[in-house]
């Protein structure tokens, strides 16, 4: 398997060249057809099997560079991991010139509002934050197309799996949903039963 037989556009593969990136892990071959083809799923997989840019490749290739508002919203438990993946985003979407925010909590909220007034692709965030942001009227929503759950098993060790909720509630409902967990709980389970279309499940 190569990338090239994905049809990617020159713009992908350029930046996957230039990044490294020669063939697709086993978690990226599996993930990338499904989310081109807009698919719920649920990956059961580790971190460090480049779970990160196997929803990364597929979401900057769909996004369309002209719409101002997100169309992505990635959510994650910790400030670290949002700021590693919005970085993945930047550096995979390059020469789409995708522009992806991060927003987590002990920032300055005002930091982010003013990036968030700018045109932007991607926002990638951890739970309370997000909903601070989307509860101020400084996040829309409204062109959402493309949700992950990221590390989902941490967030709800984490006490977060409520807000996740809370955020989805508020989201189109014309959209994916693509949840990453290292393990899968009952609570987790119930979270994709409730929130996703016949979610396609994939063990790495
Ligand atoms: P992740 O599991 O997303 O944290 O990724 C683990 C590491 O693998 C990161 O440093 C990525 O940059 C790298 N990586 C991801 N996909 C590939 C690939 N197809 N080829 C080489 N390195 C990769």
């Amino acid at each position: 398997k190569s990338f090239i037989d994905y049809q990617l556009s020159n713009e992908i593969v350029n930046a996957l060249e230039q990044l490294g990136f020669k063939n697709p892990t086993e978690v990226q071959s599996k993930v990338i057809p499904l989310v081109l083809n807009k698919t719920d799923l649920v990956v059961k997989s580790q971190t460090g099997s480049g779970k990160t840019a196997s929803y990364g490749i597929p979401i900057c290739e769909l996004i369309k560079w002209e719409e101002n508002k997100p169309q992505a919203l990635i959510l994650t438990p910790t400030r670290e991991l949002a700021v590693q993946v919005k970085e993945d985003f930047t550096n995979i979407g390059r020469f789409k010139r995708i522009k992806a925010v991060a927003v987590y909590g002990k920032q300055p909220i005002a930091i982010q509002k003013t990036e968030l007034k700018q045109k932007t692709h991607v926002v990638v965030g951890t739970p309370g934050r997000v909903l601070d942001h989307i509860e101020r009227g400084t996040l829309s929503l409204e062109q959402i197309k493309y949700l992950v759950i990221d590390e989902a098993d941490e967030m709800l060790n984490m006490g977060f799996i409520d807000q996740v909720g809370a955020i989805i509630d508020e989201m189109p409902r014309n959209r994916i949903t693509m949840l990453f967990s290292a393990t899968i709980p009952d609570e987790i389970k119930n979270l994709a039963n409730q929130y996703m279309k016949a979610p396609t499940n994939i063990e790495i």
